[in-house]
């Protein structure tokens, strides 16, 4: 049987921490979809096009350490505007959707466009300075030369390209639950999508 959780959100929301602990939680596999755009706009560092660097994306390719930085971030989501990008990643992540013993995704487009039946659609929001502490927190363990201020102001630009582009922009399904994480452990937010799910699942 499948089971699929969509949870979307903006940049740093903590979605990945959510959905790695849901995964654990209920036996399901986790696929973190960023990493499919990250990898992909890693690619375009080597002078790949966009489009040939979605359609040549490989298993070995998700493995780059650079995937975590701020400048893959960007690049990430400069690619994930085109349409044919998008198109090329399609097909990987429906079918994992579908796997059999149940599947957790995140991204931004899981909810309205790659599981538009998932059983479970999440939207995890917190507020631009939250997200901002916890990614710069983040980056700097692992070692990024960073400011508080170059971070927000990443990932306000990165949200608002997400937001504003025209293929699968980032938006909450109009049947997704918003969890605003701003004032919430990640282990109260865990809790929380861990009792919606079990209310499906019964
Ligand atoms: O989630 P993460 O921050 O790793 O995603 C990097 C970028 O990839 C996002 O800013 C967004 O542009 C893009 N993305 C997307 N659709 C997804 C997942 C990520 O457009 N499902």
């Amino acid at each position: 049987m499948s089971f699929c959780v969509a949870i979307d959100g903006p940049a740093a929301a903590g979605k990945g921490t959510v959905s790695r602990a849901v995964a654990e939680s209920f036996g399901f596999a986790y696929l973190d979809t960023g990493l499919l755009y990250r990898a992909t706009g890693a690619k375009t560092f080597e002078g790949l096009s966009p489009i040939e660097a979605a359609t040549t994306l490989a298993a070995e390719d998700l493995d780059r350490d650079d995937l975590r930085s701020g400048d893959a971030g960007q690049a990430a989501s400069r690619v994930a505007a085109i349409p044919e990008v998008r198109e090329a990643l399609i097909d990987f992540q429906r079918a994992f959707a579908r796997r059999t013993g149940g599947a957790v995704l995140d991204g931004r487009d899981i909810g309205t466009v790659i599981c538009p039946d998932a059983k479970v659609k999440l939207y995890i929001t917190a507020s631009d300075e939250v997200r901002a502490q916890r990614r710069f927190a983040e980056l700097t363990a692992a070692g990024e030369d960073t400011t508080f201020e170059k971070v927000l102001s990443d990932l306000r630009e990165r949200d608002e390209r997400d937001s504003a582009r025209a293929t699968a922009p980032l938006k909450p399904a109009d049947d997704a639950v918003v969890i605003d994480t701003s004032d919430m452990s990640i282990a109260e937010a865990v809790a929380q999508v861990v009792r919606l799910i079990q209310q499906k699942t019964v």
